[in-house]
């Protein structure tokens, strides 16, 4: 029942299984493979397409990282019908809306039928979403360790200069060559280690929920994201000096979350409070007009933040959920272990938005956390008065 435990990631594609949480399961994706060289494996992955039109897309700079030998690597092996799309950014960044999608909807021939995304973030969010919507299988190329989304079904695009996340599908397949990850910037290497960071209080969060308000919970994806965890934290060091088994741990892990958020439907293995205050905080600076900063750098910070309200609580918690959340010190010396940042004035959020986000965080969405229990308890107004002191002075 609990196989998947014991499995290597790349074996995962295609399960389909009754699971010890009285619910079916099954991870719809045709191929993962996560390694040195894993660029090679697009051949084969992309095998059944092998006489029929293909589109790969790319910008600039991934066309530079992977995109070329992506494409070397498919004519070598006899794909004849491989047609290329670069957007040609410069140093520009490329944002996912109208004219972007709608470039690769013109490039869609009739009889294409697969597309290859080279990119993280922005190519794999915009593929993603156009062959959602026109039904063709799509293979991602991951660039950057950035952030969990590889194999889940959601697309953050803009629509009228406005960023939401509609409902896509699933990628066909996901190559992530952890000698190309490793030549991430910086910057995205510490999103996606917050990310993963994250998780150790959305676990607890749904601890909580499971207690407090009766929600389901499936323990085979707690487990698999705790797994997951466990070998990202012990590479973290290897992080800020890109040692490829350190961008392999990562990588998977962001993976894995994914793979147990498909397995469930729901982003609950990923996501608890510290994504409430994240995307409070994203939701400010779009609405001034402001680039928000990375999502998985957000998430960290506010991982450690979300830590200090269980330790505050925790003589009250239910039995046993306090157990699930590290010290808020650990959680900041893991972050600065894998070189990320460990508070919100670090990363510029002024005190004025993170009290705000103290009080209305649990208004983002509704799902029970911590914020939600803390507010029901009467105590939200006076935690967030504390906590601001505590990280602004
Ligand atoms: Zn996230
Ligand atoms: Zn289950």
């Amino acid at each position: 029942m609990d196989k998947i435990l014991t499995m290597n990631i790349s074996e995962m594609p295609g399960l389909s299984f009754d699971c010890s949480c009285g619910r079916h399961h099954s991870f719809p994706v045709h191929g993962i493979s996560i390694r040195k060289n894993a660029i090679e494996d697009l051949p084969a992955m992309a095998a059944p397409f092998k006489d029929k039109k293909i589109l790969i897309v790319f910008d600039t700079n991934t066309y530079r990282v992977a995109g070329e030998r992506a494409v070397c690597l498919l004519r070598e092996n006899g794909f004849t019908k491989v047609k290329e799309l670069l957007f040609d950014t410069g140093t520009d960044i490329l944002i996912p809306d109208e004219k972007t999608l709608g470039r690769i909807l013109q490039e869609q021939d009739l009889d294409c039928k697969l597309m290859i995304a080279v990119g993280s973030g922005v190519i794999n969010d915009s593929v993603k979403f156009v062959t959602s919507r026109t039904g063709l299988p799509f293979i991602i190329v991951a660039t950057a360790p950035s952030m969990d989304g590889y194999v889940s079904d959601g697309a953050p695009i803009f629509s009228h200069g406005y960023k939401y996340s509609p409902q896509a599908h699933l990628t066909y397949g996901l190559i992530g060559d952890t000698e190309i990850l490793a030549t991430a910037p910086q910057d995205m290497i510490q999103a996606g280690f917050g990310d993963v960071v994250g998780k150790i209080t959305a676990i607890a969060d749904w601890d909580l929920a499971v207690k407090a308000n009766g929600d389901y919970r499936c323990m085979t994806c707690v487990r698999l994201v705790e797994k997951a965890h466990e070998k990202c934290f012990a590479h973290a060091d290897g992080l800020p000096a890109r040692d490829p088994e350190a961008m392999g741990a990562l990588m998977e892990a962001l993976t894995m979350t994914g793979v147990a958020m498909a397995l469930v439907n729901i982003s609950r293995p990923a996501s608890g409070a510290e994504h409430m205050l994240s995307h409070y905080w994203e939701m400010d600076y779009i609405d001034r007009g402001l680039n928000p900063i990375h999502h998985g750098i957000q998430v960290g910070v506010a991982t450690v933040v979300i830590a200090r309200f269980f330790e505050e609580l925790a003589d009250i918690l239910p039995e046993g959920t306090k157990e699930l959340c590290p010290p808020a010190e650990e959680i900041a010396a893991l972050l600065k272990k894998g070189g990320a940042p460990a508070s919100p004035k670090e990363i510029g959020i002024s005190r004025e938005l993170f009290r705000a986000s103290l009080i209305n965080g649990w208004t983002v969405r509704p799902r029970y956390s911590i914020l939600q229990f803390a507010k029901d308890r009467g105590r939200l107004e006076e935690l967030a008065e504390k906590l601001t002191e505590e990280f602004y002075g």
